[in-house]
């Protein structure tokens, strides 16, 4: 297992058999990670209960729409739940609020202000009583290695934590796994197994910007075009700027080796 930002991460027991047959849940908000586990779900055997999308308030809504683009493919019901009233209260995160959008890898100190606080963990715990109140018996979110290092809502501890926590909040109602493939994976290992899977990486959307196109500067167009070219898998986004991430994931590589 390869160690993520330096941090040796442990062993998580998510595999397809793991979960056959469970009806599940996707978390998904129209980005290529998410999209691509709505297809591993389903392309797994599994039961796909429906994807659930948050309007948090997110300057743009425009991955909505992706969401529930990916949800009509695979014949699933579409979700889209509205926290805006709680995103409200949240403020301060360049998602969010009229804070530009910083450009750059995501590792750079400056991504932090594309944190909004307590995210991950307030969507895990509206879809888990979303999962209960429907009788499914898996959660599933995309979180991945490279969400690391910024957001500490989608590390490993506070997953199994997480998922220890609802078996108790759940306890005599509902038994629900909380379903992480990607938890040790990078996002080039996403873009490989969605291009194994036939996502339709074109109707995806990463962007923070939220403009015609994905911008090609900001840290997650940064992120999504590094990882189409690592996994050696056609990117087929249009990007307003589609060579900056060169210089900007060299740029970090030299930070992280100084
Ligand atoms: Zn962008």
């Amino acid at each position: 297992m390869r160690p993520l930002n330096g941090v040796p991460v442990a062993a998580y027991p998510a595999n397809k058999t793991r979960i056959k047959e469970m009806k599940t849940i996707v978390i998904c908000s129209g980005g290529l990670d998410s999209v691509t586990l709505a297809y591993k779900v389903a392309a797994g055997g599994n039961f796909l209960s429906g994807l659930v999308s948050f309007d948090y308030g997110q300057r743009h809504k425009k991955e909505l729409d992706f969401a529930k683009k990916a949800a009509d493919r695979l014949g699933a019901p579409h979700h889209l739940i509205d926290i805006s009233a709680v995103g409200k209260m949240l403020g301060g995160s360049a998602l969010t609020d009229e804070i530009d959008v910083p450009e750059g890898h995501y590792a750079e100190e400056n991504m932090r202000i594309t944190v909004v606080p307590n995210r991950n963990a307030i969507m895990l715990a509206i879809a888990y009583g979303v999962a209960s109140a429907q009788g499914a018996d898996c959660v599933a979110t995309a979180v991945h290695g490279g969400d690391h290092f910024i957001y500490p809502d989608c590390r490993p501890g506070f997953i199994k934590s997480f998922e220890k926590m609802q078996s108790l909040a759940l306890e005599g109602f509902s038994k629900i796994t909380l379903y992480t493939p990607f938890l040790e994976k990078t996002k080039a290992d996403i873009a490989d197994e969605g291009a194994r899977l036939g996502v339709d990486f074109a109707n995806t959307w990463s962007c923070y910007k939220g403009g015609d196109l994905h911008c090609g500067r900001c840290g997650t167009c940064v992120e999504r075009r590094e990882a189409f070219h690592l996994a050696g898998v056609d990117d087929p986004t249009d990007y307003e700027d589609p060579d900056f991430w060169i210089a900007t994931v060299e740029k970090a590589k030299q930070k992280a080796g100084a």
